[in-house]
């Protein structure tokens, strides 16, 4: 499609909103050109004289950053709290799963054995209403929108954790753990309801910094008189007609929603493990509860680290089911990348809050397809040296430069722009320099772009010809419409309209499209939608 290497460069102008750090390997990277504000979500400093790595992760429970360090060297244990499945999942739970995702990624990549369980909560008060409304059985519901969610993440490149447990298949071992917890003397049952006795435990409220006198989570609604405390929160509900139920030593029921994450938790890992993810909403009373239930039921139970993501909000008010302000993730994908999306939700720091609107996604899209079409540039410019390079291999010095700029990749793909013209002038033990320079520097940022989850097993050419797909989607225009608007300003432009075709080039500008004249053929490429006088 384009000419020469020469003119293509000046397709990718910069990106808008620039500035990042993320942190690579044993170097710290400052990935400036990629992502826009401050991605800092898990920062790793090197010890340059222990020439150990150092992870850091903030904690909710003693509300500071703390050196990570694992239960069992070389090993961690991961639970992130899921989805309740009975509907197709917002861009809310998309921004929990991705900012856990890069964890999980980030831990693999310093080389940790990580056992990740994130459940689905397919027993659920939710779900039996919408299945009720639905006229379907509440497990047929629930196994319905666990494989749509597993569909979205698929899309937005999450990685699939070690296991996925639902509540459902793990009856026994929910039932075992309210036993051990009214053993104890932490639980108490009445009428078929096993309460959870918030009295018994003395850290209650520790994690979410919520006083005991602040949490009487029954007085919006009625309090319930058999509870010995209205804080006292259900660990088994008795079974009520129409709605599915289990055998257990307190009669036929289901369990509370709190109780499934302590026994998949200790389950899966140990009741007391390394890592405890969910979303900001969750600290109470969810972890809260969690976690007095495991402590309750395990002596040694506990977690080490609690990390919790922050909200999208929209119109800056949290975005929710029951708000009814929510984007889809399926919605959000028909009309933009899902590498745009996840980038979107990488774009502010995982603790943050997060501003939804149609024009960050635009600057993600904007952002995206200029690394990838610097690094498409890039692989096109090395083609015809890549068999020289395989025979002098090993035989060319790396130069200070790539060293340098692997250490700054904020400027590494400037760098790439700025190189790829300069190759062919070059004589051939210093292009070879160069060339090895390049090698050095796409490797980096493919490894950035790894641990971020931004890679794909697709070619760039490929994610860039999906990315003007969904450009013209938003611009509800075709590949033709677009050719045909090609034509009309070339007539313009050979009969002195010249007005017309600064029109015609304005119209598609604001839709998103970029007209490029390159000599004597004028190609396009996806841009910021942008209003013809706006200063933005
Ligand atoms: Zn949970």
């Amino acid at each position: 499609m384009y000419n020469s290497v020469k003119t293509r460069r000046r397709l990718i102008p910069g990106p808008r909103n620039v500035t990042v750090k993320m942190f690579v390997a044993n170097t710290n990277v400052t990935l400036a050109s990629l992502f826009s504000p401050t991605f800092v979500s898990f920062a790793v400093v090197k010890d340059m004289e222990a020439e150990k790595m150092e992870l850091k992760l903030y904690n909710t429970m003693t509300q500071q950053k703390e050196v990570f360090t694992p239960i069992n060297p070389g090993k961690v244990g991961l639970y992130v709290c899921g989805i309740t499945a009975y509907d197709f999942s917002h861009i809310g739970h998309a921004r929990a799963a991705v900012s856990f995702d890069v964890l999980y990624r980030y831990l693999k990549h310093l080389r940790y054995e990580v056992n990740f369980v994130r459940n689905f909560t397919d027993v659920d008060d939710k779900i039996i209403i919408r299945a009720n409304e639905n006229g379907e059985e509440p497990l047929e519901l629930s196994n319905r929108f666990c494989e749509e969610y597993l569909v979205d993440m698929g899309a937005l490149q999450c990685l699939l954790p070690t296991h996925q447990p639902r509540v459902s298949d793990h009856m026994d071992h929910i039932v075992e753990m309210i036993q051990k917890i009214i053993e104890k003397d932490c639980g108490y049952d009445v009428d078929g309801d096993v309460f959870f006795s918030v009295d018994k435990s003395p850290n209650y409220g520790k994690l979410s910094g919520q006083l005991l006198e602040h949490t009487r989570a029954g007085e919006r609604v009625a309090v319930d008189s058999r509870k010995r405390n209205p804080a006292d929160f259900a660990l088994w509900k008795a079974a009520k007609p129409g709605e599915p139920s289990w055998e257990s030593p307190w009669g036929r029921g289901r369990p509370g929603w709190h109780i499934e994450c302590s026994a998949m938790s200790a389950h899966y890992l140990t009741p007391k493990f390394d890592i405890h993810g969910g979303g900001a909403d969750l600290k109470f009373p969810h972890h809260e509860n969690e976690l007095a239930q495991t402590c309750a039921a395990c002596e040694d139970g506990g977690v080490n680290y609690w990390l919790h993501n922050g909200h999208v909000t929209i119109n800056n008010e949290k975005m929710a089911k029951s708000k009814k302000n929510f984007k889809t993730i399926r919605e959000m994908t028909e009309s933009y990348h899902p590498l745009a999306l996840r980038h979107f939700l990488m774009s502010a720091h995982y603790r943050s809050p997060l501003s939804f609107s149609a024009s960050q996604l635009d600057s993600s899209s904007e952002a995206l397809y200029y690394v990838y079409q610097t690094l498409q540039d890039l692989n096109d410019a090395l083609l015809p040296y890549r068999e020289a390079m395989s025979e002098d291999s090993g035989k060319s010095e790396q130069t200070a430069e790539a060293k340098d700029i692997i250490n700054k990749l904020k400027n590494a793909l400037k760098f790439i722009n700025a190189s790829i013209g300069k190759l062919k002038k070059m004589q051939k033990k210093q292009r070879m320099s160069l060339l090895v320079s390049l090698v050095e520097i796409e490797k980096a940022a493919r490894e950035v772009l790894d641990v971020l989850g931004l890679l794909t097993t697709l070619s760039y050419a490929e994610i860039l010809k999906e990315m003007k797909q969904k450009t013209l989607t938003r611009a509800g225009l075709s590949e033709e419409d677009i050719s045909q608007k090609i034509e009309e300003r070339i007539m313009a432009r050979k009969n002195k309209e010249f007005e017309k075709s600064d029109q015609i080039r304005a119209e598609l500008t604001v839709k998103g499209i970029a007209l490029m004249d390159i000599g004597k053929e004028t190609v396009w490429r996806p841009c910021f939608p942008l209003q013809a006088n706006s200063s933005d």
